[in-house]
């Protein structure tokens, strides 16, 4: 994979994340401060800070950490799922932006502990015929990370067993793109498996949007949108 640069440790990105915050909740994404986000910057990794309401959030209360490594000791408190944050951004230099979030039908699948087959061409946003669903271990834990850099070394998101689901982006914007279109995807294949069993794209099918894809490109979701 050829690794993107960094974003600018500007205000501009460190408003860029706070926006986002407050739109997954505001688009029922995401509920209280589950969620969390980074990206990668010159001097490591800028993410939401722990325990923070999103509405309370400034541009000088991001925490930068390392890229790896433990978090300054008596510094600003990191949310506390940096370890995988941190994890993700190693694992993935091609994609600046993790995005984590607790969505409502990425939940229940979690929670059913099914990861979403090739039930919608739009599966091929998250990088291949599925998105896959990581293994539990407790928030926080550097198992948690090792199984999501794992399965996601691959794909540009996955399902976490009985708590959520994490996205990537090439930019905050296409971040929060990817998350409302794993939602929409959790959505559609869970109820789709109502009163029959839905039919799934074949590999062959997927290999052509991923092409498409690479041609044309979905069309990121712009700020203003949100
Ligand atoms: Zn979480």
């Amino acid at each position: 994979m050829t690794p993107a640069a960094p974003l600018p440790d500007t205000e501009e990105t460190r408003q860029a994340l706070i926006d986002a915050c407050l739109w997954m909740n505001e688009r029922h994404l995401n509920q209280g401060t589950s969620g969390n986000i980074s990206a990668r910057i010159d001097s490591g990794i800028l993410i939401t800070p722990s325990g923070v309401p999103y509405e309370a959030l400034t541009p000088e209360a991001m925490v930068t950490i390392p890229l790896s490594g433990l978090p300054e000791a008596g510094g600003p408190k990191p949310s506390s799922e940096w370890p995988f944050h941190q994890g993700l951004h190693q694992a993935r230099p091609d994609m600046p932006v993790v995005l984590h979030a607790h969505p409502p039908y990425c939940s229940i699948l979690a929670v059913q502990r099914r990861p979403i087959p090739a039930c919608h061409y739009m599966i091929a946003a998250f990088g291949g015929a599925d998105v896959p669903l990581a293994d539990y271990a407790l928030f926080g834990s550097p198992e948690l990370c090792a199984n999501m850099a794992d399965i996601m070394s691959d794909r540009h998101g996955c399902l976490m067993a009985n708590h959520g689901a994490t996205v990537l982006g090439e930019t905050v914007d296409k971040a929060r793109w990817r998350l409302e279109e794993l939602e929409t995807l959790a959505r559609t294949y869970l109820f789709s498996s109502i009163g029959g069993a839905p039919h799934i794209l074949s590999d062959k099918d997927i290999a052509e949007v991923l092409v498409a894809f690479q041609t044309y490109g979905p069309r990121p979701v712009k700020q203003s949108e949100g």
